[in-house]
């Protein structure tokens, strides 16, 4: 296919050459960037043995590979190392697999049973075209043309079923992939299902593995969603804090009424699936804070996060299990994170920006405080997020304070200017 496009090319242009009238070199060289659109469109690039930091616009890792360069991350080839399971191809789930196919990601597990409906159309991912198709299959084809290099394997079962369940834990135990790998054969489980059996699912195969996994999740009013790191015995477990409906043991299929469906937007689920992703790429590449709880509230923007200790009461035997360890091992863990300490004499952070012609001075937390102290009347060990915001609450007390701070923005406003002019 690609040889006889090749030739068609050169024919077309041989043919461009030799015709003496412009206005029938102009319609050739259009039926010629027709055809090169179409090898283009075919053709799937290789794959690439080594991600390389190269700025060229052929290579797809140079802005990946930046970050290094910025500081953000270490190393960020490690990337190629990991494999990622994402249990529910819908919303959430597909999207999540794009993004860390895109970025590169060693290999990825996809868990559904479901088929691709036109109904899905008012989500991210899917095309069309793909009507029809199983979730993971119809994943696999587009994921494979973005990204050769990227190991994938498709699972259309359901985890909830015996048969599924055991063929959910036996694939994350596989580590062909990587052999010498500790634990599990992955290195995280994203959870992106819409229901909460499943997630028990999930969250019993993890804590019977060891796994750690990221929940996620998107209201039935399509208007709120959140996102959730689960490490086995030492943070809840979906079973330590169970919605009502799981803690009262009403099978919630009951509760679905009839003919009413629940809404999806491509905006929350899209922002959702970004969270679960950079909360991933966190925990894998080690940079920033990895969240333990993070929500999102459309309406009012709000983003909300917490943290969850693991319910001693609770009614996963695999949690108590895992708790248990976790607490026997808090010696170990203690004198590791003392020896890392000592490791690491601290150093007393530079100042970047001591001469600057603005006069801006950068003032350590501390002080701030310190010179809050008094001002306010918290409990001790609370201090104040924002430690100066009653102060510009304070209304104006009398017109010559006014008039100063008329003066001190004519003044500002003059520095402004003199900057600009500059
Ligand atoms: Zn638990």
């Amino acid at each position: 296919m690609e040889a006889e496009l090749k030739s068609l090319l050169s024919d077309l242009q041989s043919l461009k050459d030799s015709l003496p009238d412009p206005s029938h070199q102009a319609s050739v060289a259009k039926i010629r960037a027709r055809l090169e659109h179409i090898k283009l469109g075919n053709a799937q690039r290789s794959k690439i043995k080594d991600m390389s930091a190269e700025v060229v616009d052929s290579n797809p890792y140079s802005r990946l590979m930046a970050l290094q360069r910025m500081g953000i991350v270490d190393n960020y080839e490690r990337i190629r190392e990991f494999s990622v399971a994402i249990v529910g191809i819908g919303g959430v789930g597909s999207v999540a697999a794009e993004m860390l196919t895109r970025c590169g990601i060693g290999r990825l597990l996809l868990y559904d049973y479901d088929k691709v409906e036109l109904a899905n159309m008012n989500r991210l991912f899917f095309r069309p075209e793909q009507v029809g198709m199983t979730k993971t299959d119809a994943a696999v084809q587009t994921l494979s043309d973005i990204n050769p290099d990227v190991v994938l394997e498709s699972y259309t079962l359901n985890i909830t079923t015996v048969q599924g369940f055991e063929t959910f834990v036996s694939s994350l135990k596989n580590k062909s992939f990587r052999p010498d790998k500790e634990g599990t054969g992955v290195d995280l489980v994203l959870s992106c299902v819409d229901n909460y059996e499943a997630r028990m699912v999930v969250n019993q195969a993890c804590n019977e593995l060891n796994q750690t996994w990221m929940e996620s999740g998107v209201s039935e009013n399509a208007v709120s969603g959140h996102i959730q790191l689960l490490v086995p015995g030492e943070t809840a477990c979906f079973a330590c804090a169970p919605p009502l409906v799981v803690a009262s043991g009403v099978d919630e299929r009951t509760l679905k009424r009839e003919g009413v469906c629940a809404a999806s937007l491509p905006t929350t689920m899209g922002v959702v699936a970004g969270l679960l992703v950079q909360n991933t790429l966190k925990y894998l590449l080690n940079f920033g804070n990895v969240t333990p709880y993070l929500g999102y509230n459309a309406l009012k923007d709000y983003f909300p996060t917490m943290e969850m200790k693991p319910n001693p009461q609770c009614s996963n035997a695999a949690c108590l299990e895992r708790q248990k360890e976790y607490t026997l091992a808090k010696p170990a863990r203690d004198a590791a994170a003392r020896a890392k300490m000592e490791a690491e004499p601290l150093v007393e952070p530079e100042c970047l920006h001591a001469d600057n012609e603005w006069n801006i001075s950068v003032v350590d937390d501390s002080d701030v405080q310190d010179s809050n102290a008094g001002s306010g009347s918290l409990p001790e060990g609370l201090v104040h997020e924002l430690p100066s915001a009653d102060e510009f609450q304070k209304p104006p007390a009398s017109a010559e304070t006014t008039t100063t701070t008329i003066d001190d923005l004519e003044d500002l406003r003059k520095q402004l200017e003199a900057l600009n002019a500059a």
